[in-house]
């Protein structure tokens, strides 16, 4: 990496990629040393190379930062200005956000490996409205008034929940970041947040803007780490009040444990999938493939409602099968910042072993390979679009959450079945459909034991829908005016009316 006069550093022809400028544990609004001095590396995921070193929040940063966030709770500002007040800080963050696209987006990039085009134009501007649409829910958070059947007076309060942990996953630093953050400061909770240990960059540039913006310090705190050190001091913490976790089922449920042995604060997880897509023979086959595609592909499959299982019924499962490996073939993988490139590569080396031991192990059950497989280049996490078809339910490949370019394909004759095999897995986070038939549609999304149903579409999320999983995906909603309620909770008030027998 050269560093050039104008402070750029040119590490390709597509794009003039910072410095990195923030490094540090962000404690009560400073950027500080871990107490140990410990760091970490974070590596770019296209080249293999050190990007930086990285503070390491243990055990003894996260007591620090919980006793900032408890003092900001217990007697700061924050939960006690109007609503309103608030809103104007998290506006001017977004606005400064807005400013910083083009540093942020190539951050996530280097740090992820994700498309560069995808974060400018989709994950950094949704911080913004993120920000945006919570700082509008901050001044309309009110309790009722109760219709009593005695001479009471009885109302409730929304008061914000307390000091809360946010653990976050690395395939979608930013997104994730504020899905989280801003429902909680909208409420009025003060934020300890730990990005995942193999994505920390865009977390600490957002902790500089947000005090830039005028959150005040202890507010929120920034503490990247590992999750078995940094994350289990937050989920195990006596006095932080709730936990909002997204990853992986297993970790989730380490989470939850934690926190019951603990002291009993409350967890919402939102955890992995398996995700079915149901292709029904009235389905533009064209159509159909591209849809599958994207939906398995997107953000190199490292997508927790990445349509991973593909169910294509008889009729067209031929023309279906041959159009989309031929599709697949011609997908671009490479340098996630040119704009030619559809797929970057995996976000580390763990993922990348992982995928192609997933890979090893569906050829060796017995899977038919119809394309990919294999490695990309010889330098950087890249794996090419992998389809799989004979895929038995019982097989490895059909059961995890494999979270890369892995598509395992099969047929089905008839609805029922289509439902049976959809709903045959640990996992609810998501479901697509794709047919012209609306009783075909209405039947199955009613049918699917999933949070989210995609009828001929998928990834297509909004800030007020809420977003969460059944069975093993979780429980609890991001999202939505429904977010707001994980970081609230209810407080009845009684007073006698005048003369009542309760005086
Ligand atoms: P993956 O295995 O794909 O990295 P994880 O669910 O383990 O997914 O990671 C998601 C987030 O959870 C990361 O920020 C990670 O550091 C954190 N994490 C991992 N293990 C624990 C744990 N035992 N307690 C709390 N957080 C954890």
């Amino acid at each position: 990496m050269a560093n050039l006069s104008n402070g750029l550093c040119h590490i390709n022809s597509f794009v003039n990629i910072p410095t990195v400028k923030f490094t540090k544990l962000f404690i009560n609004g400073e950027f500080v040393d871990s107490v140990s001095g410990k760091t970490f590396e974070t590596v770019d995921p296209r080249t293999e190379e050190v990007i930086t070193e990285i503070a390491e929040a243990t055990k003894e940063d996260v007591d620090i930062a919980v006793k900032a966030a408890r003092k900001a709770f217990d007697s700061g500002s924050w939960p006690r200005m109007t609503g309103a007040g608030r809103a104007k800080i998290m506006l001017k963050w977004a606005e400064l956000i807005e400013q910083n696209i083009e540093e942020l987006a190539a951050l996530d990039t280097i740090d992820g490996g994700k498309l560069y085009s995808w974060c400018k134009a989709v994950d950094i501007p949704e911080a913004a409205n993120l920000l945006r649409y919570y700082a509008g829910a901050a001044d309309k958070i009110h309790g009722d008034v109760c219709k009593t059947s005695r001479d009471l007076h009885l109302y409730t309060l929304m008061e914000p929940v307390g000091v809360v942990g946010h653990i976050i996953p690395w395939n979608f630093p930013t997104i994730m970041f504020f899905g989280k953050v801003s429902p909680a400061l909208a409420a009025g909770c003060t934020v300890i947040l730990k990005p995942a240990e193999q994505t920390p960059l865009s977390a600490l540039f957002y902790a500089h803007l947000a005090k830039q913006a005028g959150i005040p310090d202890g507010v929120l705190n920034v503490v990247p780490g590992f999750g078995s050190i940094a994350g289990a001091a937050i989920t195990s913490h006596m006095d932080i009040d709730a936990v909002s976790f997204t990853g992986s089922s297993e970790t989730g449920r380490q989470v939850m444990m934690a926190a019951a042995m603990s002291n009993l604060k409350p967890v919402s997880l939102e955890l992995g999938g398996k995700s079915p897509v149901l292709i029904f023979d009235d389905a533009d086959v064209d159509k159909a493939v591209e849809l599958a595609l994207f939906g398995i592909l997107h953000n190199k499959g490292e997508v927790c409602v990445a349509f991973s299982r593909v169910f294509v019924q008889e009729g067209i499962y031929d023309e279906f099968e041959k159009k989309v490996v031929e599709k697949a073939k011609t997908w671009v993988v490479g340098d996630p910042f040119d704009p030619k490139v559809q797929q970057g590569p995996q976000t580390s080396k763990a993922q990348f072993d992982k995928i192609l031991s997933y890979i090893e192990h569906g050829v060796n059950e017995g899977a038919t390979l119809l394309t990919g497989g294999k490695t990309v280049g010889n330098k950087g996490y890249y794996i090419g679009p992998t389809i799989f078809s004979n895929v038995k339910e019982d097989m490895v490949i059909a059961k995890d959450e494999i979270f890369g370019p892995v598509m395992v394909l099969s047929k089905f004759k008839i609805i029922e079945e289509a439902i049976e095999k959809a709903n045959s897995t640990r996992y609810g986070l998501a479901a697509g459909i794709v047919t012209k038939n609306l009783d075909i549609a209405n039947t199955v999304s009613r049918s699917i034991r999933a949070g989210i149903i995609w009828i001929n579409c998928f990834f297509a999320f909004d800030i007020d829908c809420p977003f969460g999983g059944y069975k093993m995906s979780g429980f609890g909603r991001d999202y939505g005016l429904e977010a707001l309620h994980k970081y609230l909770q209810v407080k009845s008030v009684a007073t006698p009316i005048y003369n009542s027998p309760w005086l």
